[in-house]
């Protein structure tokens, strides 16, 4: 059976067409993520895609399967229980490892193209060119990913790491690199004459040695790259990142001349971008910005120092407040995931709207630990969608709302960001919690949130602090409605 299958797969009609249903299914099932209603049907969908191309192309290949076997084997149980384990406020981090590992294989797809075909003449030129951005991109995506990863998981400071000299190192490294890569392009079996011998004789740099040049190159350019990122910056780095991995995989697919690899590649690429434009208007800051900001005065600073008492509440007084409330906001962010309160907080929503309160959730495109973060929590805790408001929607109406609760948001509730020029974070628009009547902040402590800066909204006249788990918090307050 299987090499009857076998056969019909190595005929490049039969292939060709299986991977168009596949190209199909993934844009189909793009188009069905872009709701919450169809977004796992969507998903499936872009799963049975990818799962008809990787047989088709293991069948086509008239491969000794031995050796995949094993590696299906090994990469199937580091996958099942690395994601058996892995708890939910660790899939910003997971998802991070997932684009460094896309970016891994699109640089050792390149790397064995080239060990098998580099002293072939067809592989000079466009596909020695390709293989080349296979190797930089993925190499850069590899290793940029696991600083982001380190950074997200708290393995590593948040803060952008900064030393003198840093964009010149950057750009002398990123120079090199294109070099080596045109070089390696006009002629990849050549070495590179980098002087002259003590007995007068050319010292060349063998094609190997470019060659392993231009992977450690992008390697240390990853690393280089993203340290100096951090604190509020990071989604764009990460949607960056996501991006990087698609492109790495087109390249590699045209170094291949796989289509599949190509198009899935390039869908991944373009809505990485997507994603990227997203968060930077998000961020109100250009990419540019974001990737050099290291360089900027005040970077990497924490704004003016906040003074003041910050007033804390009970689950009970706030109760008074919110039974007698006609308008209620709340906004959640990374907190909400830590506590794991969405079941909580929707039944919350639902006794205040009930009670006759109107109730609206103020979405930040940057709150939580990865784009939709909070969209995905709410949606698993059945909010309903008309509830959620994008943060451009819900700020002209916060001066006239009763009460908005904050529920482990930090960041983007943060004042400074509107106020402060001095902040890391001025500049990026926030929902502005405290326009509201009263704010109640539901968090454990008076400690920052991921970009590290102090909040002064903890400190306003018309803010209370709730201090405990989010999820208890609000578990205490539906007590109070239902004694
Ligand atoms: P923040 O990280 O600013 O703040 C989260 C707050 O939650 C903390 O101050 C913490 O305070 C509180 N918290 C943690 N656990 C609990 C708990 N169990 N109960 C109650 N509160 C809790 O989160 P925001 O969502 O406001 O902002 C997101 C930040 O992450 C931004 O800086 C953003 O740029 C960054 N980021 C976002 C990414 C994305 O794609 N969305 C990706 C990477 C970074 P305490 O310890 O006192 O409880």
């Amino acid at each position: 059976m299987s090499a009857v299958l076998e056969t019909l797969m190595q005929n490049d009609l039969l292939s060709s067409v299986a991977y168009v249903t596949s190209a199909i299914l993934f844009v189909f099932g793009l188009k069905l993520m872009g709701s919450p209603d169809s977004a796992q049907r969507g998903n499936l969908l872009s799963a049975g895609g990818m799962l008809l191309a990787v047989v088709v192309t293991l069948l086509s290949s008239g491969l000794d399967y031995k050796w995949i076997a094993l590696g299906v084997a090994i990469g199937s149980a580091i996958g099942y229980v690395t994601a058996v384990r892995v708890q939910m406020t660790a899939m910003p981090e997971m998802v991070a490892l997932f684009n460094g590992s896309g970016g891994l294989a699109s640089l050792l797809l390149g790397a064995s193209e080239y060990t098998s075909h580099g002293a072939d003449p067809e592989f000079q030129g466009f596909t020695a060119f390709v293989t080349f951005l296979a190797i930089i991109i993925g190499g850069v995506t590899f290793t940029g990913s696991v600083i982001a990863w380190a950074k997200l998981s708290e393995k590593i400071d948040g803060k952008p790491i900064l030393y003198p000299g840093q964009q010149f190192v950057n750009a002398a490294l990123l120079l090199t690199a294109l070099v080596l890569g045109v070089l390696f392009t006009l002629d990849p079996t050549r070495g590179v004459l980098v002087g002259a011998s003590s007995g007068g004789g050319a010292m060349v740099l063998s094609s190997s040695i470019v060659f392993l040049g231009l992977v450690v190159l992008s390697l240390m350019l990853g690393v280089m790259v993203v340290i100096p990122i951090g604190g509020a910056d990071m989604p764009v780095a990460i949607s960056l990142l996501n991006s990087y991995s698609g492109l790495a995989a087109c390249a590699a697919g045209y170094a291949i001349n796989n289509s599949i690899l190509i198009v899935a590649g390039a869908l991944v690429g373009a809505s990485g971008i997507v994603l990227t434009n997203i968060m930077c208007k998000a961020m109100n800051r250009s990419l540019g910005n974001v990737l050099f900001s290291g360089f900027g005065s005040g970077a990497g600073g924490s704004g003016a120092a906040v003074e003041g008492e910050a007033k804390a509440a009970t689950p009970e007084d706030a109760y008074y407040v919110l039974e007698a409330a006609s308008t209620v906001v709340i906004a959640p962010g990374y907190g909400l995931a830590v506590a794991q309160a969405q079941h909580a907080v929707r039944e919350l929503g639902d006794i205040l709207e009930d009670n006759g309160t109107e109730v609206k959730y103020a979405i930040h495109p940057v709150a939580g630990r990865m784009p939709g973060h909070m969209n995905v929590l709410l949606a698993e805790a059945n909010v309903p969608y008309e509830q959620l408001v994008e943060m451009d929607g819900i700020n002209p109406h916060m001066p006239n709302t009763d009460v908005c609760i904050v529920i482990g948001a930090n960041d983007v509730v943060n004042p400074a960001a509107r106020e402060d020029e001095t902040s890391p974070i001025y500049g990026m628009p926030i929902i502005n919690a405290d326009a509201a009547r009263t704010v109640y902040v539901l968090k454990r402590s008076m400690n920052t949130g991921f970009a590290g800066i102090s909040n002064p909204l903890f400190f306003c006249e018309n803010t209370r602090m709730i201090f405990g788990d989010a999820k208890k918090t609000v578990e205490s307050l539906i007590e109070q409605f239902k004694s």
